[in-house]
């Protein structure tokens, strides 16, 4: 295991130094992925191009349009203990309460958590649940694109190997929504998840109909999945427990897991979903039937 390692102080001179060895390097934020897959052989770079030292990347704000901006060096444990995120968006630290131990939460970042894009990932299913954005940067200049679409597979991403996650982008959040993050692993928080859930509604609170959702289901496909036709079941309806439990059957015959999957079989993770969803979908709408 050989490797340069290099540390720019700015984000100039981490694009330099990314186009100059392109494919031939890889970024390191916490480190908590990469380095496991170095020492696992999975990857070999030549470069090894650590941003930690760049400031100015490590922020939880509400700007004045109300909008959440994260900076893409914010750690995990900065999001799970942010009495801000707990107060205004808690299902951002609910989530991040639930990835590994408080000794990786210290170091792992929120961008390395998405761009290492696995699809049981903490972080990914909230955020998506949440309509976030991601600000990319590049030698050509910043991209902006909704986080659905910045995962492509497993560990894949439309990130190019001269390009750098900046910031998460959160739009204002609709007054009566909340959200609900489930994480279902065979030992807590120390074990990649089996399946993972963020919904996210907004109601009308008096006649309890529902008027958005967003329902986000992780490890049971290559990349976060809406289960869109569960969504558009609840939208403009009157929440009610025969409803809940078509919207969680739907949602679970919308999962697509992969047959083989050391972490479930494909039957238990659907079933899973089912199970999830429906009680996600339950503690968010108040509704116990
Ligand atoms: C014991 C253990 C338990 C874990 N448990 C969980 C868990 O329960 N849930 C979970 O989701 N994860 C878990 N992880 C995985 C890991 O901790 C997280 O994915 C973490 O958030 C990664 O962040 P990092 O800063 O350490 O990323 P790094 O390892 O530094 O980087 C990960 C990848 O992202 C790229 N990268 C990082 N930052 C940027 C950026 N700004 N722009 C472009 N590319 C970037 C790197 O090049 C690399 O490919 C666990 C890891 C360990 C070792």
């Amino acid at each position: 295991m050989r490797f340069d390692y290099l540390e720019p102080e700015t984000i100039e001179e981490t694009l330099g130094m990314l186009s100059k060895y392109d494919k031939r390097s890889k970024i390191i934020a916490g480190g908590t992925d990469l380095i496991l897959q170095i020492r696992q052989k999975a990857i070999k770079p030549e470069y090894v191009i650590d941003i930690t030292r760049i400031p100015g990347l490590d922020y939880i704000t509400f700007d004045d349009q109300k909008r959440l901006r994260l900076g893409a060096l914010t750690t995990i444990r900065a999001l799970e203990t942010s009495v801000e995120l707990q107060k205004r968006c808690p299902i951002i630290s609910q989530a991040a309460s639930q990835l590994g131990s408080v000794a990786i939460r210290n170091v792992a970042t929120l961008g390395g958590n998405l761009c290492n894009a696995l699809p049981s990932a903490e972080t990914a299913q909230v955020l998506v649940a949440l309509s976030a954005q991601v600000r990319i940067i590049g030698p050509g200049g910043e991209r902006t694109l909704p986080l659905e679409e910045f995962f492509t597979g497993v560990g894949e991403t439309v990130l190019k190997p001269n390009e750098l996650l900046l910031e998460i982008l959160v739009p204002k959040i609709a007054p009566h929504t909340s959200g609900m993050y489930i994480k279902h692993s065979a030992r807590g928080a120390i074990d990649l998840a089996i399946v993972n859930i963020a919904i996210v509604m907004t109601m009308e609170p008096e006649k309890r109909i529902c008027k958005d959702a967003r329902i986000v289901l992780g490890a049971v496909a290559p990349t976060p999945l809406r289960a869109r036709k569960a969504e558009d079941m609840l939208k403009g309806k009157k929440i009610d427990g025969s409803l809940i439990d078509y919207a969680a059957q739907v949602a679970s015959d919308e999962a697509r897991p992969r047959v083989g999957s050391i972490r479930g079989s494909f039957e238990y993770k659907k079933e899973m979903v089912r199970v999830l969803t429906g009680r996600a979908i339950r503690e968010v709408t108040g509704v116990t039937a």
